[in-house]
C-alpha cells in the first residue's frame, strides 16, 4: 500500500510509523495538504492528516486511488467525510487519546483566567514589577460550572470540577444519566445552563447542529461576569456574539484554545484569495486579532491535546487504524 502522512515534522514519529508498517511504502510531508501544497505523487491508497488540514471535496478528488483517510485527532470536522463516503473512501479518527489531556488543559485555562495568571506573569517577568495591584482574582470553589457536552472530555472535566468543590450543571443531546448520578451533576437545558453557570466550558463536537451553538441570542443569557471556555472547536461559538458580549462587559472573560476561522489566522493574508467567503472571513479574522489583544481573553493555539502522552497515543492509534484497515477490519470509522 502507498501511504502518505501529512503534517508530520518529528523524526521519532516517522520512525514509529516505519517500524509499525514495514511492508508498506510510506511518504511523509511536513505541511498539511492544501490547494497550493499538493504533492507531485497522488496515487496514495491511504492518507493521514491532522486538524490543520482542511480536506474538502476538491482535495479529496486529487487522490484517485484513495481508500482510507485516517485523521490524527478526535474532531473530524476538517474533513468532508460524507463526500469521502460517497466515493467509498473510509475515514477514521482517534477517538480517545486526550480525554484527560484536554480536561487538564481546560482547568489550566479556567485557573489562568480566574486568577489572571498570564497578566501576573507578564507583569513580574516583563515589567519586573513585583506587585499584585489590580490583579485580584476569583475563587472557583463553590462556583457553578456549566459543561456543554458530557462525552469523554466533558466527564473528566466534571471529575476535576468536583475535586475543586464546584457544582456542575450539564447539557448534552444524549444525557448520561448513570454518570450524572455517580458524579453528582444535573442535566438542564442549554438556556438554564447558561443562565445559572459562573463558568461555561464547551466539549461538544463541531457539526451542523453545534455550529454557533453559542450565538447572539443566547450568549446574553449567560450570567453577568461569567467566564466562557472553549477547548472544543472554534465554530461552536459565534465570534461576533462573543465579541459583543465581551465588549459590553457582559462576560468577564473568555479562554479559547480554538477559534472560528483559526486556519485563516494562521494563513494570514492568504484569506484574501477566498473570494466567496471574503467578507465574513475577514470580519472573523479581524475580530480574532482584537480578541487576542484583550486582557480578559486568553487564547492558546489549539494545543489542548499537546502532551507527550497524548501525541504518542495519537500516532499509536493511527498506525493501528491503518493496520486494521489493511486487515479488512477497519476501526474507529467516522461519517
Ligand atoms: P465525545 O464524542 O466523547 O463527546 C462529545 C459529547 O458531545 C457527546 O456526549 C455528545 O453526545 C455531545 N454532543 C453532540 N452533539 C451535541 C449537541 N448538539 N449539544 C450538546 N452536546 C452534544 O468527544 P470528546 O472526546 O469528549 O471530545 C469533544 C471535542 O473536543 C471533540 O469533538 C473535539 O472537537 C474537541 N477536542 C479538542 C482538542 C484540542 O486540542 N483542543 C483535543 C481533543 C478533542
Amino acid at each position: 500500500m502507498k501511504i502518505a502522512f501529512f503534517g508530520i515534522t518529528k523524526e521519532e514519529q516517522k520512525k514509529f510509523f516505519k517500524g509499525s508498517l514495514p511492508e508498506h511504502q510510506l511518504s511523509f510531508f511536513e505541511d498539511p495538504i492544501s490547494k497550493g501544497l499538493l504533492p507531485d505523487e497522488k496515487d496514495f491508497d491511504i492518507i493521514s492528516v491532522f486538524v490543520n488540514c482542511h480536506l474538502d471535496k476538491d482535495l479529496i478528488d486529487q487522490f484517485p486511488n484513495l481508500k482510507l483517510i485516517t485523521i490524527r485527532s478526535t474532531g473530524f470536522d476538517n474533513v468532508d467525510v460524507k463526500y469521502a463516503k460517497s466515493k467509498n473512501i473510509l475515514a477514521s479518527n482517534v477517538p480517545a487519546y486526550g480525554s484527560h489531556t484536554v480536561a487538564e488543559f481546560t482547568f489550566a485555562l479556567i485557573l489562568s483566567l480566574s486568577r489572571k495568571i498570564p497578566e501576573v506573569v507578564q507583569r513580574v517577568k516583563i515589567s519586573g514589577e513585583f506587585s499584585y495591584q489590580n490583579l485580584q482574582g476569583i475563587d472557583i470553589f463553590g462556583k457553578t460550572l456549566g459543561v456543554v457536552g458530557t462525552g469523554k472530555i466533558g466527564l473528566n472535566v466534571i471529575k476535576i470540577a468536583s475535586a475543586f468543590g464546584m457544582s456542575v450543571l450539564a447539557y448534552d443531546l444524549f444525557p448520561d444519566i448513570k454518570a450524572s448520578k455517580e458524579l453528582n451533576f444535573e442535566y438542564v437545558s442549554l438556556d438554564e445552563l447558561l443562565s445559572k453557570s459562573d463558568i461555561v466550558t464547551i466539549h461538544a463536537p463541531l457539526n451542523a447542529n453545534t455550529r454557533h451553538l453559542i450565538n447572539e441570542e443566547n450568549i446574553f443569557k449567560m450570567k453577568e461576569d461569567s467566564l466562557l471556555i472553549n477547548t472544543s472547536r472554534g465554530g461552536i461559538i459565534s465570534t461576533d456574539a462573543l465579541f459583543k458580549a465581551l465588549a459590553s462587559n457582559h462576560l468577564k472573560g473568555a479562554a479559547l484554545d480554538v477559534l472560528e476561522g483559526e486556519e485563516d489566522l494562521k494563513e494570514g493574508l492568504q484569506v484574501f484569495d477566498k473570494q466567496q467567503q471574503y467578507p465574513q472571513d475577514l470580519k472573523t479574522m479581524l475580530e480574532n486579532h482584537i480578541l487576542i489583544d484583550l486582557k480578559q481573553v486568553i487564547i492558546t493555539p489549539h494545543m489542548a491535546f499537546y502532551t507527550k502522552e497524548a501525541e504518542f497515543a495519537i500516532i499509536e492509534t493511527t498506525a493501528e487504524n491503518i493496520k486494521m484497515f489493511i486487515a479488512q477490519k477497519p476501526q474507529n470509522l467516522v461519517d
